[in-house]
């Protein structure tokens, strides 16, 4: 059996320059558990402007060394920072749960594998990061660097910290950067301790880490002339504004934002014994295991006319199964809600889908708490016969809620999947190829997938059109657009 890791206490310091330190003004945050109303956490420094000067400056120290490094050099240290994260990858996913509330089994754990596998993918690729040569002639040598950009902040949401941790740490590094991560207010825990098991194999500064409120230490990293690079990942409200601080002073910028994905259902996803497995597929690509808090769920559900009733059934009969409880417990599907304040939003929205006329609601176990646990716990809610221009239809929810629209024609149903702000993700559930890829090809989104429902795979391209963001850091071309610029050099020879 799997031991319990103890509630973490105290103090959880930064890390700036290999130091661990507390905030410049003394000022701390106390960090609470979603999962358990009142359990303290401990308290984490609450950093603002000088404390990112603090690590910036110490990032900008290590940078020179740290680029000039053969890739065999910074790939060793990717490799030996991925196993010792290995071997503490249990103790993360706990962490995670305590943390952020989200449930062990299935999504904690494989959050932090994820992280692992990130490391090792690119500490692998870390040799990639190369330009090219011009065929300019014999008594020309014209060649490209692909030259880090300097110091990247890496700005990180509390949904699966560790697991956006990863789609920066690692790129950035590997390709000579140096970092500064600002952890998410509400999950601080599992970005210091990750820093403190990858902190030994990295030389100090290259990898720093900042606790606080976005608002101030947040807002002073993107306001900082030392950060040449700010990676943000979080709310779209938020993100505009960072794009336009950061495009002020000319900053390199990508932002990974919010979603309202589409998922597609055609009739012959549900024809005989796939049924059950695209619903399957669909709670799945929902998210309802990470309580729907997930930029990539797919959230509004398009069922074709023909097999709606039958298809709805089945899936409210899955999701009905979901078990809610203590993201600890290796029973629970569906772990805590992160905050009172997303807690209440989520209560508002289905209130605000409730009022709507003509709506039905199939599911609504919105207000099951479990037995002895007093936390933010919100069941499954899953919304029929919703009209594609409500507010429930066009928000992100951030939560377990589900609208469910039909459709009749593949025309329709692409038009409505692109009648949003947002374009991040996709699922198309057809065994028709050509129907399934020309919808895929038709949809607005950075990513689609088509009849499966998981999370992003190792080395795959990630990123949003329209309101989802901008740039593509997943993947080793995104990377390298992302982490790099390139440098020409012309050279006569002779
Ligand atoms: P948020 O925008 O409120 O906060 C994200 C981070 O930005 C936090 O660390 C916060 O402290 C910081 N921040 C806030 N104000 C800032 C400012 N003025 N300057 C600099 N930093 C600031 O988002 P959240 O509530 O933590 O996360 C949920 C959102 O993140 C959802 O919209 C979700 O869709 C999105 N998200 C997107 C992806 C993706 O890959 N596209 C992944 C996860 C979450």
């Amino acid at each position: 059996m799997t031991q319990t890791i103890e509630t973490p206490s105290g103090d959880h310091l930064m890390l700036i320059g290999g130091e661990r330190v507390a905030a410049a003004a003394g000022e701390w945050i106390d960090v609470t558990s979603p999962g358990r109303r009142g359990l303290s956490l401990g308290r984490t420094p609450r950093a603002r402007e000088e404390d990112a000067d603090r690590a910036v400056r110490a990032a900008r120290a290590a940078f020179p060394a740290w680029r000039a490094t053969h890739f065999k050099d910074r790939q060793l240290a990717l490799l030996k920072a991925a196993d010792a994260l290995e071997a503490a990858a249990e103790e993360l996913a706990q962490l995670t749960a305590i943390d952020t509330g989200n449930a062990l089994r299935p999504q904690a754990r494989p959050e932090s594998q994820t992280l692992v596998a990130l490391f090792r993918y690119f500490g692998g690729v870390a040799g990639e990061f190369k330009g090219v040569t011009l065929p300019a002639g014999d008594d020309q040598l014209q060649y490209t660097r692909r030259e880090p950009l300097g110091v990247v902040a890496g700005i990180l949401p509390w949904n699966s910290p560790l697991m956006i941790a990863a789609m920066k740490v690692p790129a950035a590094l590997a390709a000579g950067n140096t970092i500064v991560l600002k952890a998410a207010e509400d999950a601080p825990l599992t970005i210091i301790r990750m820093a403190e098991l990858v902190a030994p194999y990295l030389p100090d500064g290259v990898l720093n880490v900042l606790t606080g409120y976005g608002a101030e230490v947040g807002e002073a990293l993107v306001q900082h002339r030392g950060v040449d690079k700010v990676s943000f990942t979080g709310s779209s409200r938020v993100g505009h504004h960072v794009a336009s601080a950061a495009g002020e002073r000319l900053a390199h910028v990508s932002l990974e934002l919010g979603g309202k994905s589409p998922n597609i259902v055609f009739p012959d996803a549900v024809a005989g014994d796939r049924l059950a497995a695209t619903a399957t597929g669909v709670l799945t690509a929902m998210r309802f295991t990470r309580q729907g808090q997930s930029c990539t769920a797919g959230s509004r559900l398009f069922v074709h006319r023909d097999v709606y009733d039958e298809f709805l059934a089945e899936l409210v009969s899955q999701v009905d199964r979901l078990v809610v409880g203590d993201p600890l417990d290796e029973a629970t599907d569906m772990g805590a809600i992160i905050n009172q304040k997303q807690f209440d939003q989520i209560k508002s929205y289905i209130a605000d889908g409730r009022a709507q006329a003509g709506v039905e609601v199939p599911l609504d176990r919105s207000e099951q708490v479990p037995d002895g646990l007093d936390g933010f716990y919100q069941g499954p809610t899953i919304f029929s016969a919703v009209s594609n221009d409500w507010r429930i239809a066009q928000e992100e929810i951030f939560g377990p809620v589900l609208v469910a629209i039909p459709w009749s024609d593949r025309d329709e149903v692409v038009r409505m999947a692109n009648d949003s702000h947002y374009g991040l993700a996709a699922y198309v559930w057809s065994q028709d190829l050509t129907a399934a890829l020309d919808t895929a090809h038709r949809i607005e989104s950075g990513w689609v997938q088509v009849n499966q429902g998981g999370g992003q795979m190792v080395g795959q391209s990630y990123g949003g059109y329209k309101s989802s963001g901008i740039g593509r850091e997943f993947s080793i071309e995104g990377a390298m657009e992302s982490f790099t610029q390139i440098k020409q050099v012309n050279v006569k020879l002779g």
